[in-house]
């Protein structure tokens, strides 16, 4: 099918992009790389009466160290992630994702901004924000918000940013503690979305005990899950085996999966399970190295 007509602007600058939003309201949709967007547009899942194209807007494909934070224009594709040598050194969590998004077709096209703003409970970027404690730039003619992750996604494909607003960066912290962190995903083959992704992260403090974990699941609830009393319940303890099962068990107990073509609900449950503990002794292992380096 073709989609339904629509206006299309490429503005060249930030403020020409906000200026369009704006006076469009609500009949309009941002377009970074079109691969969750078009592919709904064609069979008119989605109607949008005006794209306003961000590809053309310059300074939003940067990845930087600001701050003691890693700083992603929006329109960094998923496969830059995959080649930064800057991802790969900071942050070992979104390095372990960014080959498991899709294949490298989408890779190329797709955004970390498109896929926040999209927000699919089978996309990888949410979950590893949510583990990883980021917050994205939300900027509209009346200027910028900063919004947690954790606040930016409501509901399925449903976000907290309003109309006119544009996603132009994702900002995640970068540990000062030794850390380690990984992104496990089971798919049924190459380039397919999630049956069950788990993100993990630890920090280790002076005396090798656990500062602070993140965990979030894809893929097994309406929305990307933060496994908050599964992270509550590792921090300040001795990290070791018997402590990432029982994470791991408060873990499944935060998901919500349904049966469907990738597998029934109690095996995506077990699932959770395994790859909670294995992610964190991975992450662990990370952290010990990174400590002994130090
Ligand atoms: C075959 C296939 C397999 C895939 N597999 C995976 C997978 O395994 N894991 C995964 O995570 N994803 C997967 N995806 C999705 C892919 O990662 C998309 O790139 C991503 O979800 C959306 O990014 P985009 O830049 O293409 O956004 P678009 O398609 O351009 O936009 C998506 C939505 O976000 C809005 N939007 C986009 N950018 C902004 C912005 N800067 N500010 C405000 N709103 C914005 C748009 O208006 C639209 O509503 C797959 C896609 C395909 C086609």
């Amino acid at each position: 099918m073709y989609p339904a007509r629509f206006d299309y602007e490429a503005p060249a600058s930030l403020e020409a992009a906000l200026s369009a939003l704006a006076e469009r309201g609500d009949e309009a949709r941002v377009l970074a790389g079109g691969q969750s967007l078009i592919p709904m547009m064609k069979p008119r899942l989605a109607t949008p009466e005006a794209l306003v194209d961000i590809n053309r807007v310059e300074g939003l494909d940067t990845i930087d160290e600001v701050d003691g934070q890693l700083r992603l224009g929006a329109l960094v594709r998923h496969n830059a992630i995959v080649q930064s040598g800057l991802v790969s050194r900071i942050n070992a969590v979104m390095a372990a994702a960014a080959p498991w998004i899709a294949d490298p077709l989408v890779r190329n096209l797709g955004t970390i901004g498109g896929s926040l703003a999209h927000a699919d409970p089978e996309g990888d970027w949410a979950s590893v924000m949510l583990a990883c404690r980021g917050e994205v730039v939300a900027t509209s003619r009346s200027g910028e918000r900063v919004i947690p992750v954790s606040e930016l996604i409501v509901d399925m494909f449903t976000t907290s940013m309003q109309p006119g607003e544009i996603l132009t960066q994702v900002r995640v912290p970068i540990a000062t503690r030794p850390s380690g962190g990984a992104y496990l995903k089971l798919e049924r083959k190459v380039g397919d979305y999630a049956t069950v992704g788990v993100a993990t992260r630890l920090e280790l403090d002076d005396a090798g005990r656990i500062a602070d974990a993140g965990i979030a699941l894809t893929s097994v609830g309406p929305t990307n899950i933060q496994a908050t009393a599964a992270e509550e319940a590792l921090v300040g303890q001795e990290p070791g085996d018997d402590m990432f099962a029982a994470a791991a068990e408060l873990a499944v107990q935060a998901s919500n999966p349904h049966s469907d073509v990738r597998g029934p609900a109690e095996y995506k449950r077990q699932v959770v399970r395994a790859y909670v503990r294995r992610g964190l002794a991975r992450s662990y292992e990370m952290a010990r190295q990174s400590a002994s380096a130090a």
